[in-house]
């Protein structure tokens, strides 16, 4: 058992009860079988009602709160300035720190926004590995991604306490064979989804920002992960074991310049995601995207 769970003496048992239940079929391994080899052995081609354990993704899956529930029903459902904004943007600053929030239908909204605001056509933006929704969109956008990820990361055997670190000589083989001006920002991921949920440590976001700030190449985050990020730094990472989940997020926030965020993750929603940064430029631009009435509103709004 870890340290910090021994310390805190959390027992087994879980701190809720189960106030709904939803029926589920119950298949025989005959029946599966046929559903999977239908499917082509596809798993994202598969009925949902022929699946009875599913671990194709944590998007969204989790059971939401009583507490969060009520919160929907006590929405502001105001066409234009809505408290519930206001609540969204303080909740955002106070624990990411981050100066202005466009709220977005969940990550790839967000990643869509950002790309079209900071990508120019032949943009090279390189990362910690990529994730689907956000090599895509910087694609559409124009951009070439490029993977600086450690070598560790791709080999599975390899037990290194954080795979989701940058190769620094990557980053800086790029800078120098494309100049810094050509690289917007780089993407940096939280718990590294394609590495298997590889984190990086705070040492090397440090790093990575010297790095870059010498350039004036922005960071942006993939926060959707990062309160396990974050745990993993508390239980590895030398001089955080006291520190608290939330102190450590809000320091890996403090090393970039915006995020993006998926919040059907570590966020513990159904739906829901933003795009968070401190330079207004982007912002401004970013929110007359995201804008009510424009023919994008429906896609990229809370408002509906
Ligand atoms: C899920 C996810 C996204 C995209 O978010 P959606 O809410 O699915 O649009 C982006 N990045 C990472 C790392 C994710 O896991």
């Amino acid at each position: 058992m870890s340290k910090k769970t021994t310390t805190l003496k959390r027992s087994w048992a879980e701190p809720f009860k189960i106030k709904m239940v939803e029926l589920l079929k119950m298949t025989t391994p005959e029946q599966r079988l046929k559903c999977i080899a239908a499917a082509g052995y596809n798993t994202f081609l598969l009925k949902s009602e022929d699946v009875y354990i599913d671990l194709l993704t944590d998007s969204g899956t989790n059971a939401m709160s009583d507490r969060q529930w009520a919160g929907l029903m006590l929405g502001d459902e105001a066409y234009a300035g809505s408290r519930n904004f206001y609540h969204l943007e303080n909740a955002v600053k106070k624990f990411y720190g981050y100066k202005y929030l466009v709220p977005t239908h969940q990550g790839r909204g967000a990643e869509n926004i950002l790309s079209k605001c900071m990508i120019k056509p032949g943009d090279i933006i390189p990362g910690n590995m990529y994730f689907t929704t956000t090599r895509l969109h910087q694609e559409l956008a124009g951009g070439i991604f490029q993977d600086v990820i450690i070598d560790e990361a791709h080999d599975s055997f390899n037990l290194h306490p954080f795979k989701g670190n940058v190769d620094l000589n990557k980053v800086e083989a790029l800078i120098k064979q494309h100049g810094a001006a050509k690289i917007p920002y780089i993407c940096v991921a939280t718990t590294v989804n394609m590495a298997g949920g590889q984190p990086i440590a705070l040492e090397n976001l440090k790093a990575l920002r010297k790095l870059t700030e010498k350039h004036g190449i922005k960071i942006i985050l993939d926060m959707t992960r990062v309160a396990e990020n974050a745990y993993f730094i508390q239980q590895r990472e030398k001089g955080y074991a006291n520190k608290s989940i939330a102190a450590i997020v809000k320091e890996i926030c403090s090393l970039t310049d915006g995020a993006t965020m998926s919040a059907k993750k570590d966020a513990l929603v159904n739906i829901g995601g933003f795009l968070a940064v401190n330079d207004k430029k982007v912002f401004e631009e970013a929110r007359n995207m995201g804008r009510p009435r424009s023919p994008l509103s429906r896609e990229l709004c809370f408002c509906r």
